[in-house]
C-alpha cells in the first residue's frame, strides 16, 4: 500500500504548557505502537507522517528537514522510518528502500535478526535494568566473551550507551593509567560529539565553534606512521606528555579510507617505544564490518584499548564499550567509581550483544562481509571501466566501502539518483564527494546485484 503524501504546513507553532494534551498525545503513540502493523489505519499513516514532520520542525530541529529535502530532490515529503527487516526498510506510507547504509554500521546483522529480537524479547520479560546494588549476571558474562573474542592480552571491560561514550572512557583511562593528558588522533577522523571525543575528531567544522576543547590534542595525516612518531617524539623533547594514539582501523565516516598495509604494525612498535597507549576506534569497524571480527585483526596487532558501539548491540538495543589489558585496568581498581554509568550495559542491551556475538560467529558475519565486499568491489571495477569520469576510485574492506567521485556535483547527482530510485546510502551534501555503501553484513546477493543494476541505472542517467 502506498498513499500519496498531503502538502504539508511547516509554520512554526508556539508551545505552552498543556498537560492534559500532552497526556493525549502520549497516548495515541503509545495505542498506535502496540497496534499490530498490518492492523494499522491508512488514516493513523497519515497522521504520523504528517505529525513527524510537523514535530521536526517545532521539536527537534528544522535544519533537519531543509537537509533531507536537498539530499532528496524530489517532491515527496521526508520518509519517516517505520519498519525494517534484514536489508529493507519500509517508511510509514508504505515506500520500500533497499538499505545500503545499515545505520552507518548499526544493522551488521541486518534490521530484527530473529535470534537477537528474541533473546531480548525474552530479557524483557524477566528484567529490563538493573537494581543499580546486585551484580549483575548478563553484564559479567558478556565482558567475559568480548575478553575472549578480543585479540592478545585485553580483558576487562566496561559497557555504555553510545560510540561516543566509549571512547571518552578509553580517553579516562589512558589519562588515569598514563598520568598525562596529550592525545594523538587523526585528520578526518571520527570519534563522536561529545566534548572529549570532539576533541580527537579531525575536521574543523565540529570543532572550531567549540574551542577550546580538551588541551593536549593533536592530529596527524591517517595512515602516516612517521608524523605520529615525530610528534611523540617532539611532545618527549619538550615535555608534554601524550596519554594515547587513537585511531580507527580504517577510517569509516571520512569514507572507508583503509591504511597502507604496515600502518598499524608500525603504530604498534612506535606506541611501545614512546611508551604510549594505542587506542583502537573499533566503534564502526568492529563486529565483523571490514571482514574480520575486528578492524586490526588484518594486521595482528593487539591494542592496549579498544572502543566498540553501534553494531555490539546487534542493531536492536543501543550498546558500547571499552576494553582493555588487566595491567592497564588494574588503575580502575582502587576506586571503581571513577567511572560508572546507570544504563550502560543494562541487562536487554547485555542480551542484543550476546545474541549478537553468537549470530556473527554462527553465520560468519565476518567472512559474508570478506566475500561479499569482493563481489561488489569486482562489480565497481566493471562500472569504473564503463564511466571513469564518474566513479573515480573505490576503496574499503569487507562491507565498509565506498564509491569516489571527481567533483561534489557528480556525488550528489549519485546520491540523489540512488535515493530516487529507493537505495538508501549514506550520500550527503555537505560531503558528497564519497557515498559509502555499508549494507548489512547478511544481505543477499540477489538485492546485492539489485543495488548494483540501480547504481548502473544512475550512472548512466548523468551527463557529464
Ligand atoms: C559512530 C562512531 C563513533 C560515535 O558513536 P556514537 O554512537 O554516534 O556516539 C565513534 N567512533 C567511530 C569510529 C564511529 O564510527
Amino acid at each position: 500500500m502506498t498513499l500519496e503524501p498531503d502538502t504539508i504546513p511547516t509554520t512554526i507553532q508556539p508551545c505552552d504548557r498543556n498537560v492534559d494534551l500532552a497526556r493525549q498525545e502520549a497516548q495515541r503513540m503509545v495505542d498506535l505502537i502496540t497496534t499490530v502493523e498490518a492492523e494499522v489505519s491508512d488514516e493513523d499513516r497519515r497522521w504520523v507522517a504528517q505529525t513527524t514532520y510537523q514535530n521536526f520542525a517545532n521539536h527537534i530541529n528544522k535544519g533537519f528537514l531543509e537537509y533531507r529535502k536537498s539530499v532528496t530532490e524530489t517532491n515527496d515529503f521526508a520518509l519517516t522510518d517505520w519498519y525494517g527487516e534484514g536489508s529493507m526498510l519500509r517508511d510509514v506510507l508504505g515506500r520500500e528502500y533497499i538499505d545500503m547504509l545499515g545505520g552507518f554500521g548499526l544493522y551488521s546483522a541486518g534490521i530484527r535478526h530473529p535470534k537477537i529480537v528474541a533473546a531480548v524479547k525474552a530479557q524483557l520479560d524477566r528484567s529490563p535494568q538493573y537494581s543499580q546494588e546486585m551484580l549483575d549476571p548478563l553484564r559479567a558474562h558478556l565482558a567475559r566473551v568480548i575478553a575472549k573474542l578480543t585479540p592478545g592480552d585485553i580483558q576487562y571491560g566496561f559497557f555504555a550507551n553510545s560510540g561516543t561514550e566509549a571512547v571518552e572512557g578509553a580517553m579516562k583511562l589512558a589519562k588515569l593509567y598514563t598520568g598525562r593528558k596529550g592525545f594523538i588522533s587523526t585528520l578526518s577522523g571520527f570519534h563522536g560529539k561529545t566534548l572529549g571525543s570532539l576533541s580527537l575528531i579531525g575536521k574543523n567544522v565540529y570543532r572550531e565553534p567549540l574551542l577550546p576543547l580538551l588541551e593536549g590534542v593533536r592530529q596527524v595525516p591517517f595512515g602516516d606512521a612517521d608524523a605520529v612518531e615525530m610528534v611523540l617524539k617532539s611532545a618527549k623533547m619538550v615535555g608534554d606528555g601524550i596519554a594515547g594514539v587513537v585511531v580507527e582501523p580504517i577510517q569509516g565516516e571520512a569514507g572507508a579510507v583503509v591504511p597502507p598495509n604496515d600502518y598499524w604494525p608500525r603504530l604498534r612498535e612506535i606506541c611501545d617505544k614512546y611508551d604510549t597507549l594505542l587506542i583502537a576506534d573499533e566503534v564502526q569497524t568492529g563486529f565483523g564490518r571490514t571482514g574480520k571480527i575486528f578492524g586490526v585483526d588484518h594486521w595482528d596487532v593487539t591494542p592496549d584499548i579498544m572502543c566498540f558501539g553501534k553494531a555490539l548491540g546487534g542493531g536492536v538495543v543501543a550498546m558500547s564499550g571499552f576494553f582493555s589489558t588487566a595491567k592497564i585496568w588494574k588503575c580502575m581498581e582502587p576506586n571503581p567509581f571513577m567511572h560508572t554509568t546507570t544504563t550502560g550495559g543494562n541487562p536487554l542491551a547485555c542480551a542484543a550483544a550476546l545474541a549478537n556475538v553468537t549470530v556473527m560467529l554462527d553465520e560468519d558475519l565476518p567472512r559474508q562481509a570478506a566475500e561479499k565486499g569482493e563481489y561488489i568491489k569486482s562489480k565497481f571495477k566493471v562500472l569504473q571501466e564503463k564511466y571513469p569520469q564518474i566513479l573515480q576510485e573505490f576503496r574499503g574492506k569487507g562491507l565498509l566501502l565506498a564509491m569516489v567521485f571527481p567533483t561534489d556535483e557528480i556525488g550528489y547527482k549519485v546520491a540523489s539518483g540512488l535515493f530516487s530510485r529507493k537505495v538508501l546510502t549514506a550520500g550527503t551534501l555537505t560531503n558528497a564527494r564519497s557515498i559509502r555503501i555499508e549494507p548489512a553484513l547478511t544481505v543477499s546477493y540477489e538485492i546485492i546485484d539489485e543495488m548494483l543494476t540501480r547504481v548502473a541505472d544512475t550512472f548512466a542517467s548523468i551527463d557529464i
